[in-house]
């Protein structure tokens, strides 16, 4: 189902009570993680970040070589449904191996927790950039694209269609490579031309016919919609359909409505390329390589990498 936004709470008063939520945070993992064979396996050394049911932790392993932990404890996944969610993730991630894919290493649990074993992507997410920077360069778009689409071009040829790309979900490893993480919600396809039904996504990066046409169901092309979302918010600063409650967001979406702003200068060229990937017919809607062979990416600098810089202000390319 659609991601909820998240709400600020209330500026507590005196001695306030612990929120619901408090009272129903897993303690946290021990410091030093056992693997199956009980050994200690990682020490825990910072925080990450946590999401729907997971924390992600820093941990360093035997050799002392950094990594991150997937932490998903086993009180939240009491129900079928959400055990069923998270082995097709574990499953689906476990396929999957490209320099763009946040790399799946291991996985084990102990009486608490599952722990899935990651590649550390230590210079956070594109969303955590975005927020320091405001926005990013055509420049440096344009190969977050190329790395995002050869991601995805692996993915669909492996038959995942991974439904919920967003700057949240594409982290930095050290070097600042683009890698494709969190497939919680993504999907196999068994058979060559099933559809699938189910709604979810985030709101503000749903294709419309993952809302709109049900009774079809969606495939491939929702991904290609999530690059055309992730394209404008990059240049932009926000993405294309964002405005004050799901519903008119959804509302938006379904009439294709969003302008560029006269405030925030884009080329030509990118706002011809958003146009046609953010088509309401996904039949329409062009392929990946057709995306790679639009004269944007040729119609500027092309970086060979994003400098570390690139995390406080804005590189300039030659
Ligand atoms: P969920 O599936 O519960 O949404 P995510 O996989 O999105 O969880 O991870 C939650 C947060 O943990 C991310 O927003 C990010 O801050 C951090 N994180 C996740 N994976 C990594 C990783 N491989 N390297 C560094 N940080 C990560």
């Amino acid at each position: 189902m659609a991601t909820a936004e998240r709400h600020a709470a209330p500026a507590p008063t005196a001695a306030p009570e612990p929120s619901k939520k408090e009272k129903e945070r897993p303690p946290s993992p021990p410091r030093f993680i056992r693997d199956r064979e009980g050994r200690a396996a990682f020490e825990r050394i910072g925080f990450l970040g946590e999401g729907g049911f997971a924390r992600v932790y820093e941990v360093v392993d035997r050799d002392g070589v950094r990594k991150a932990v997937k932490v998903v404890s086993k009180s939240s996944i009491r129900t079928k449904k959400n055990k069923t969610k998270l082995w097709a993730e574990i499953k689906l991630h476990q396929m999957l191996a490209h320099p763009h894919i946040v790399r799946f290493e291991d996985c084990f649990e102990d009486a608490d927790n599952v722990y899935m074993v990651l590649e550390l992507c230590e210079n956070g997410s594109l969303m955590d950039l975005l927020r320091r920077r405001k926005r990013y360069t055509e420049a440096e778009a344009r190969l977050i694209l190329v790395q995002l689409i050869a991601a995805c071009q692996y993915m669909h040829q492996t038959n995942v269609i991974h439904r919920d790309l967003k700057l949240g979900n594409l982290f930095l490893d050290a070097e600042m490579n683009v890698k494709v993480g969190d497939f919680g919600l993504a999907a196999l396809i068994e058979k060559a031309g099933d559809r699938k039904k189910t709604i979810c996504g985030t709101p503000n990066y749903i294709a419309p016919e993952v809302l709109f046409d049900t009774a079809n169901g969606h495939s491939f092309e929702v991904d290609v919609w999530s690059v055309g979302v992730i394209l404008y918010t990059l240049l932009i600063g926000k993405p294309p359909f964002q405005t004050k409650d799901v519903k008119a967001i959804y509302k938006r979406i379904r009439e294709n409505r969003y302008e560029f702003p006269v405030d925030k200068v884009i080329s030509s060229s990118a706002q011809d390329l958003i146009m046609s990937i953010l088509n309401t017919d996904p039949e329409q809607r062009p392929a990946l390589d057709t995306i790679l062979s639009h004269p944007w990416f040729h119609s500027g600098s092309f970086p060979s990498h994003i400098p570390l810089t690139a995390n406080d202000h804005a590189p300039e390319f030659r």
